[in-house]
């Protein structure tokens, strides 16, 4: 297999140098980590984890909150740090580190009060960081910055770090692979969208000639659903979709009390905002859920007691993270991408209504 090099041969030396001098390693990745947060940061553990010359080195993962439980199978997530309950351990594991290496996000915000505790890091005592991420206009925060907004996961962009650095050679350790595998599969719906150039399938290829069982990962990620969370979307579907077919358009929210009556868990909302997706004449989606304030982003609710999480979907050329920036505040990929209100979810709502048939419109 040969594959273009897409990372510039400085930023693959900037990798090398920064990390074969580091004893402690933190990987840190996005609020409500997915496949690629967890498998973009857990394959590259993995891999420095199986170098022989750093094998006395520490290397955490952590989280600013939980992953969801279908991604618990994923090798290694025993050992994640959760950010939101076990702060303490995390902060100190932190300031402990030599280097830190960002993935899968391009914004200290986006790892919320993790964030600020890195940034005091680095104004403190200028601790070196290093990104890996394939969202648009990553912030300066970091010293190295490999950042790549047209590859379609974080996940392909550790992997293509590693085989430059291993020149060309397939050496990954299984658990590596899976996890890359996971966020290479999750990111692009199973390869259903931003998959189509034959260099995906040359990597896909060498990962199942390491071992990865790939029948096996779409199992363990997509069938593991409980029955609250199906009877959820079928709710939503029957009962909550909302369609605006001259702009193409459908919207389904979800107040608390109602995901309250579906027991909802996190992660139980994955997929839902892609399902009208399937309907034609449909290609834009929205997805709002409410939620409640936790503790460290009292200060950004200005008093509000619950927060919506907004979740937008397109098809072709129709970017959303136009209206997620302009409209909620947020960003993302040109067909995925996501923002939040402060306050219930009939504002957001209103708000979305008031805004959408400027943008959402061909
Ligand atoms: P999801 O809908 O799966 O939560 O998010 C889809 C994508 O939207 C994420 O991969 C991320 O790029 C982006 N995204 C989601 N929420 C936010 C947000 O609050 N702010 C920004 N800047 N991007 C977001
Ligand atoms: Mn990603």
């Amino acid at each position: 297999m040969s594959l273009s090099l897409k990372l510039t041969s400085a930023q693959v030396q900037d990798f090398q140098r920064l990390v074969a001098s580091a004893k402690r390693i933190v990987i840190l990745t996005h609020m409500s980590p997915d496949g690629d947060a967890m498998g973009s940061s857990l394959g590259l553990k993995h891999y420095m984890a199986s170098l022989h010359d750093i094998s006395n080195r520490e290397i955490t993962v952590i989280v600013p909150n939980h992953f969801p439980s279908f991604l618990a199978w994923m090798p290694g997530t025993e050992e994640v740090l959760i950010y939101e309950t076990d702060k303490a351990k995390a902060d100190q594991c932190l300031a402990q580190a030599d280097i830190a290496i960002c993935a899968d996000f391009n914004e200290p915000k986006r790892i919320g009060a993790l964030g600020e505790q890195l940034i005091t890091e680095k104004q403190t005592r200028n601790l070196p960081i290093i990104l890996i991420d394939h969202h648009l206009n990553p912030d300066p925060f970091v010293d190295v910055c490999i950042s790549y907004p047209d590859s379609p996961s974080a996940s392909e962009l550790v992997y293509r770090l590693i085989y430059q650095i291993e020149k060309g050679e397939n050496r990954l350790p299984l658990a590596a692979a899976q996890c890359l595998y996971t966020g290479m599969m999750t990111d692009t719906g199973n390869f259903s969208f931003n998959s189509n150039y034959p260099e995906m399938y040359e990597i896909v290829g060498q990962l199942v000639a390491l071992g990865v069982n790939k029948d096996a990962i779409y199992n363990s990620v997509f069938n593991q659903y409980s029955a609250d969370r199906m009877q959820l979307m079928g709710y939503c579907l029957y009962k909550k979709m909302r369609l605006f077919p001259e702009h193409h358009t459908a919207l389904i929210y979800m107040s608390r009390k109602e995901l309250y009556r579906f027991n909802f868990q996190s992660g139980d909302a994955e997929g839902i905002v892609n399902l009208p997706l399937q309907i034609s004449n449909i290609y834009y989606s929205v997805f709002m859920r409410e939620d409640k304030v936790n503790p460290s982003e009292v200060c950004l609710a200005g008093g509000s007691k619950t927060k919506v999480k907004i979740s937008l979907r397109s098809q072709g050329d129709r970017p959303v993270n136009i209206f997620a920036h302009d409209i909620f505040g947020g960003g993302g990929h040109k067909n995925a991408s996501g923002g939040e209100h402060y306050g219930p979810v009939v504002e957001a709502v209103q708000k979305f209504l008031d805004n959408y048939e400027k943008y959402f419109n061909k």
